[in-house]
């Protein structure tokens, strides 16, 4: 293996060989020269010395007898050294090629075996003097052997290294490894092909590594459905190929309903669970050509192709949804979910990736809206939806900077005699672009971009400045109330913000009266219960705001520290016409009274409705009967008019 080694194609080759052979032409020459002047020397010696003739041969013959015992014993030395030496270089060769985790091997220009080390025996599963002289095809199947002997054969063409990955078994214990091998052919010093030396790396735990990665890339760790990267590469895919067949997609987005709360009141492990079992049903009722992918949180993608009508969507989208119709045990709980769904079809709805994914979650949005717990195909009304959310997101950057929000005040007033209490303050915003925009509108958008937390800020201190003023100017007793949305109690400054602005506003922190929904108390997290405890302490009053219009849980008024209940307007509205509505509004009223609660009356618009409201013992009430939220400077020439008429009443 040695000296085929050495002569694989190397330009200094032949020159070093010369070199080589040069001791051995400068012995064989000493000894030449040596030879003939001992010749001469030697005859001419003796037969100076002898001329007894018989004497002189018979000395002669001595000296060739002893020439050759010498000449024997040289030569034996020489050749005893060499074969030592050569011993020696084949025993480290054999070392080194042996301590090389890799499998080796030679074969001459045919294919055949001239030498391998002992990993090599091992895929052979055969000793080296058993496999030398060999070729493939007396070790693994045709198939391979062809493969082994295609790969020789380019090796030699190229004229250099060569490179392939095979997976290989081993025949010695039948385990399976992944190799990289590396071809390299020898050629003689007249540049002649003289054999193939093969190297083969395992690089088996390395190519698992390199899937590893790549999965973890493209799949997602939680639910190992493929992740927004490969979901949308494979829409795109999806694209070129309903193009070319002439076919429709749906592309579905699926979300689940109020997840958020499950994460915020069970806890991240028990969410991360549930979004494991959610996507392992989802996967379920689809058929294995459909793609079910996770976009993030608790956002699926669900692609559906060769769709003759957009309609073979439907039944498709109800299984979705009544997969979940069973709740999930999770942690020894029974946990019922629900998804909304948006539809969009390409080509109808977007012909690329990113438009059919928008497209899609405006419909989803739309489901929402609809109640949750339904799919919704998407429309051009929808587009124009996002279209219009995107462009109030983009306008309400920087539109605190630019004072475009200010705030309008709303008188709340006493039923039994008419006397303002005090005032709501109420957000508004009036932009270039957009004009005057109703909070309804903007402020679930700022509490989706989390500016909601700044305008927070921003509505206190307008409110307490002007409450401040206004308490200055026509009477301590008068309220404001603020109100607070669900996202800013996710700040973990709220409590001391709120403290702070009191602080500087100076205004009594029982001036100020804060209105939240029942949404804040829904998500069950003890900050929200510290925060209205805190508030409490603190002497500031706490409304329920728009009580009636969600689930009314009595357990809210009970267990958390209320003040007032604010009789959402969709019960007044009706109560001089529907006596349901009434007997509601009544038991509401009573309710609430029995828990030690003031009742507020929102959006009374009729005499009629005040004189019933006043009639079950409401407290007080706001709307347009009053007056409506009115700009701070009409709010004190209200006040200041209510003053004089009640002057002029007293005079
Ligand atoms: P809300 O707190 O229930 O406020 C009462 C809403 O009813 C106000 O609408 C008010 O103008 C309206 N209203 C009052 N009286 C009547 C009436 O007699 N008839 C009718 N039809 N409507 C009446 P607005 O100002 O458009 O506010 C809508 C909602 O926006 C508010 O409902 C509140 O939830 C939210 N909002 C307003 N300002 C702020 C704010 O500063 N912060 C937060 N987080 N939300 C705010
Ligand atoms: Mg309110
Ligand atoms: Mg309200």
């Amino acid at each position: 293996m040695k000296n085929l080694l050495k002569q694989s194609r190397d330009p200094h080759a032949a020159r070093r060989c010369k070199l080589c052979s040069l001791p051995a032409f400068r012995i064989a020459a000493l000894y030449c020269l040596f030879s003939i002047v001992w010749i001469v020397l030697s005859d001419n010696a003796i037969e100076a010395v002898v001329s007894d003739t018989k004497l002189l041969s018979d000395i002669q013959t001595g000296k060739g007898l002893f020439f050759i015992v010498i000449t024997t014993l040289l030569i034996f030395y020489l050749i005893h050294r060499a074969f030592r030496e050569h011993q020696r270089s084949l025993n480290y060769m054999h070392t080194l090629v042996e301590a090389i985790p890799d499998l080796v091997w030679l074969k001459d220009p045919d294919g055949v075996y001239v030498a391998c080390n002992s990993k090599f025996e091992r895929f052979f599963g055969s000793k080296e003097r058993e496999i030398i002289g060999k070729t493939d095809y007396d070790f693994v199947d045709k198939e391979l052997a062809d493969f082994f002997r295609k790969h020789d054969v380019a090796a030699a063409q190229a004229g250099g290294p060569t490179i392939n990955e095979e997976e290989v078994t081993y025949a010695d214990d039948g385990h399976k490894e992944m190799l990289e091998t590396i071809k390299t052919p020898m050629f003689d010093s007249n540049g002649r092909l003289i054999g193939v030396l093969g190297i083969a790396r395992d690089i088996t735990l390395r190519k698992q590594q390199e899937e590893q990665i790549l999965h973890q890339a493209h799949f997602d760790t939680l639910t190992d459905l493929p992740n927004r990267f490969l979901s949308l590469y494979q829409l795109s895919q999806r694209i070129v190929e309903a193009k070319r067949d002439n076919e429709q997609i749906a592309v579905l987005f699926l979300d689940l309903d109020d997840f958020k709360k499950i994460n915020d009141s069970l806890g991240h492990d028990t969410g991360d669970k549930l979004l494991i079992d959610a996507a392992r049903r989802l996967r379920s009722v689809l058929r294995d050509e459909d793609t079910v992918g996770r976009l993030g949180g608790d956002e699926f993608i669900v692609l559906l192709s060769g769709l003759k009508h957009a309609e073979d969507v439907a039944p498709i989208a109800e299984n979705l949804i009544s997969c979940f119709s069973e709740a999930f045990h999770i942690d020894g709980r029974e946990l019922m979910l629900t998804a909304s769904i948006g539809i969009a079809i390409y080509p109808g709805d977007g012909d690329d990736s990113s438009t059919l994914l928008r497209n899609a979650d405006a419909a989803m949005y739309h489901s929402k809206e609809e109640g949750r717990n339904t799919y919704s195909y998407f429309t051009d009304a929808m587009n124009r939806d996002v279209s219009h959310r995107l462009l109030l997101e983009e306008q309400m950057h920087g539109a605190i900077r630019r004072q475009e929000f200010y705030l309008c005040f709303q008188p709340q007033v006493d039923v039994s005699n008419g006397e303002i209490l005090g005032f709501e303050a109420l957000l508004r915003w009036k932009n270039p672009v957009l004009g005057l925009v109703s909070p309804a509108e903007f402020i679930p958008v700022a509490e989706h971009s989390g500016l909601i937390v700044q305008l927070g800020e921003f509505v206190l201190i307008e409110a307490l400045k002007a409450a401040g003023e206004l308490r200055a100017n026509f009477g301590e007793h008068l309220k404001m109330a603020v109100n607070l949305s669900p996202r800013q109690f996710r700040d973990p400054n709220l409590i001391s913000v709120i403290q702070e602005i009191i602080g500087t506003s100076g205004v009594p922190a029982d001036s100020l009266e804060l209105e939240i929904t029942e949404g804040v108390l829904m998500s069950g997290h003890t900050f929200i219960d510290n925060a209205l405890a805190a508030f409490s302490q603190d002497g500031i009053s706490i409304a329920m705001d728009d009580f009636g219009s969600g689930y009314s849980s009595l357990s809210y008024l009970r267990n958390y520290p209320f003040d007032v209940v604010k009789i959402d307007q969709s019960f007044i509205r009706d109560i001089t016409d529907d006596p349901a509505d009434l007997e509601l509004v009544s038991a509401a009223i009573a309710m609430a009274h029995s828990l030690g609660l003031k009742v507020l009356a929102e959006g009374v618009e009729t005499r009629a409705q005040l004189a019933l409201l006043a009639e079950r013992g409401c407290d007080s009430a706001q709307g347009y009967l009053f007056s409506r939220p009115l700009e701070f400077e009409d709010a004190k020439v209200l006040l200041s008019n209510k003053q004089s008429a009640l002057e002029s009443e007293q005079v």
